[in-house]
């Protein structure tokens, strides 16, 4: 096991601080939510507008998932590409699905503005970098997608990537100017309080132990309490923890990490040139890695892989040999930040949602873009669930969903992270 001391710094920054009660009692409700991430937030903020008597129960405290653990990138659309997409789903279900991921990151920087979400959020595109030969070609093919759809996207050169990122290693870099950066944690705990502000009811610390349905109603239970409600949705995703041996459906998902590391605020004079235009940036490694600012000018290095276990040292190297490699004046900079968060991917990478008994859903599986998507499908569910209609959610509901082979898969992505990062390492003795 390796020393993992925990240091999140969107937790350890955040200007939003949300608080809630834990259940007591037994309540009624017209929804109850499980799960207080961007998908529950999200819709116990829609349902609240639209006048639902809405609860949400939370384990631990809001954000406490992959919400308050991610990168921050706000994009317009999953990891894989559009096309991919529609070959997956089809013309017609995939057109519906990249249009509506193509407008989230509106909804996202709607939703900071009109509630005065204090997160830092910054609607200055993201750089998708080409780390080698073949990534730009990825990028190039990206572009005629992404063009073919209208989308304002625009493939940088090498030099302009250099003075756009403040490092020379990448080939190019696709420049989408919808996304943008957040600090997800602070969003998070805003969308919380936004919700209560119109009417929900939001309860921290109140891991549900039970959920079952009575054939009118659903009961959800917690140590201290209930919520007796008409719909339910479920919205525990990477994060779920509830032993559903009552034969309910749960989420099934291949849980991958995804680490990040921050340094101290640099001084003005640097970030002058490290990223100056303030663009979030992913890189086009099979291994993806991300790196961006935040508010104080600290700069932050991620990549798949856990913290948690003896294989993790090499993930800590390789953290600061890339940041070396970016930046080699940094080469010695101190990372005062560390942490990981679990991504739910699902097989084909896609979200799920699926139909619980009589109107309940459960939604997850972002695949490690749940920032914009997480908050629309919170938006669509809350709507559907008012209004009984399925056609405003971005995906067919499923009646069931399963995979096998979840764990075999779990331990072959870690697996591979740590062999990635170590061949990086070796590609770069001398950083
Ligand atoms: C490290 C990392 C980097 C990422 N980077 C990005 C990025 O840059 N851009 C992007 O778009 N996406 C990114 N993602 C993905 C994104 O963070 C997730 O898809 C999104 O946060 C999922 O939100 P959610 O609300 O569905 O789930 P979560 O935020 O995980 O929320 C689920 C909640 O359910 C609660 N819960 C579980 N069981 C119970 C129970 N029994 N009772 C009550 N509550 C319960 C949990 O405590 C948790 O708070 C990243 C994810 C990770 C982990």
């Amino acid at each position: 096991m390796s020393a993992y001391v925990e240091r999140n710094l969107w937790c350890e920054t955040a200007a939003e601080s949300f608080a809630g009660d834990p259940l007591e009692g037994d309540r009624v409700a017209d929804l109850a939510i499980v799960g207080g991430g961007f998908t529950g937030c999200s819709a116990a903020l829609h349902a609240a507008e639209q006048g639902v008597d809405v609860r949400l129960l939370e384990a631990e405290r809001v954000g406490h998932g992959g919400s308050g653990r991610n990168v921050g990138l706000v994009n317009a659309g999953l990891w894989m590409p559009p096309d991919d997409i529609g070959e997956l789903l089809g013309r017609e279900a995939g057109a519906k699905l990249n249009r509506a991921l193509a407008r989230a990151p509106d909804l996202v920087f709607s939703l900071i503005e009109r509630h005065g979400i204090d997160c830092h959020a910054a609607r200055n595109g993201t750089l998708h970098c080409a780390h080698s030969k073949k990534g730009l070609r990825e990028l190039r093919s990206r572009l005629a997608q992404q063009l073919s759809r209208d989308a304002p996207v625009e493939l940088l050169d090498a030099e302009h990537t250099r003075a756009r990122t403040g490092t020379g290693v990448f080939h190019g870099a696709l420049f989408d100017e919808r996304a943008g950066t957040i600090e997800p944690f602070a969003y998070c705990q805003g969308l919380a309080r936004a919700a209560v502000e119109q009417g929900a009811r939001i309860h921290e610390s109140s891991p549900v132990t039970s959920i079952s349905h009575d054939g009118n109603a659903w009961h959800v239970q917690t140590a201290t309490g209930s919520v007796t409600a008409r719909a339910l949705l479920l919205a525990t995703n990477a994060y779920h923890q509830l032993d559903t041996d009552t034969g309910m459906a749960e989420p099934v998902f291949t849980p991958v990490h995804f680490f990040q590391f921050a340094t101290r605020p640099l001084p003005p004079e640097r970030l002058e040139s490290i990223l100056p235009g303030g663009e979030g940036c992913w890189d086009t490694g099979t291994v993806m890695s991300a790196f961006r600012r935040d508010h104080e000018g600290r700069l932050l290095v991620g990549s798949l892989g856990a913290l948690d276990h003896a294989g993790s040292s090499v993930h800590r190297g390789w953290a600061r040999k890339k940041l070396a490699a970016l930046f080699p004046d940094l080469k010695s900079e101190p990372l005062e930040y560390a942490w990981h968060g679990r991504i739910a991917m699902t097989a084909d990478h896609l979200p799920k949602i699926v139909r619980l008994n009589d109107n309940g859903l459960m939604i997850f599986g972002y695949s490690g873009r749940g920032i914009g998507p997480g908050t629309l499908f919170g938006q669509t569910a809350a709507e559907a669930i008012a209004t009984g209609s399925e056609d405003v959610l971005p995906l067919a509901v499923l009646d069931n969903y399963s995979e096998r082979n979840t764990g075999l898969r779990r331990r072959f992505f870690e697996a591979g992270a740590v062999a990635d990062h170590a061949a990086w390492m070796g590609r770069h003795p001398f950083v």
